[in-house]
């Protein structure tokens, strides 16, 4: 069976900012032809429309603390209801806290029709572990194609023309909360509020880990591989 045609079922990124989450959902949502659902990307396309929930999250966001469990879950559960979301779907930082987690858990339970190898339909986890300083350094490099989302680093993955992007030739941006001090605001909220997850998922042996310091297009083939095989745990 082609990748393209598989049954994937949920899959969770997991790992801090910066971890390298976004450029591999892309990554793997391509191979697999399943959508990318990053909340952050949702929140910020709300803040952009100025809808509610937008005007609500935005200063949150802007602080770079957490968005109440109570706006992202429904979020989310919109967005599982669109019809691209049946052969599986990535999330991209969700879930970042117990209470997003147990939700889920209870989400797919009720809603879902996956019959993936663990027949259960549960989400699978994709941990990153990446080095502190490199994290550091990948967020304050980190700048976006407001177009077409592609995401760069100045220092590890710069685009071939400064501030340009590869694809569309877009003038890249960095992203408000990639700022130094809002930087620290977000890892602390990782630390604190994220971090329980690990101990969560791996109690459920729905967890795998992988070397995210590693070059992308390898961090990408563990993350297939893990995928496909992981996926029968
Ligand atoms: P990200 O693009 O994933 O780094 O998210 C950017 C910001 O959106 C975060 O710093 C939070 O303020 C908010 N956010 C994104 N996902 C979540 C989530 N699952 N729960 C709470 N807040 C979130």
């Amino acid at each position: 069976m082609t990748r393209a045609a598989m049954k994937i079922g949920p899959v969770i990124l997991f790992g801090p900012p910066g971890a390298g989450k976004g450029t591999q959902a892309k990554r793997i949502a391509d191979k697999f032809g399943i959508p990318q659902i990053s909340t952050g990307d949702l929140l910020r396309e709300n803040v952009e429309k100025g809808t509610e929930l937008g005007q609500n999250a935005r200063q949150i966001m802007q602080r770079g603390e957490l968005v109440p469990d109570r706006m992202v879950c429904d979020m989310v559960a919109e967005r599982l209801k669109d019809g691209d979301c049946e052969r599986g779907f990535i999330l991209d930082g969700f879930p970042r806290t117990v209470t997003q987690a147990v939700w889920l858990d209870n989400y797919l339970v009720e809603n879902t029709v996956f019959d993936n190898a663990n027949g259960t339909g549960a989400a699978f986890v994709l941990r990153f572990v990446v080095e502190y300083n490199a994290l550091l350094q990948r967020l304050t490099g980190r700048r976006t194609c407001p177009t077409c989302g592609r995401i760069y680093n100045v220092h590890t993955q710069p685009p071939r023309v400064a501030e340009v992007c590869d694809l569309d030739g877009s003038r890249l941006v960095t992203r408000k909360d990639d700022q130094e001090e809002v930087i620290a605001e977000r890892l602390k909220a990782y630390e604190a509020q994220t971090l329980p997850l690990v101990e969560y998922y791996h109690k459920r042996n729905r967890l795998l880990e992988i070397n995210g310091d590693q070059p992308v297009d390898v961090v990408t083939a563990e993350a297939l591989r893990a995928i496909e095989h992981g996926n029968s745990l």
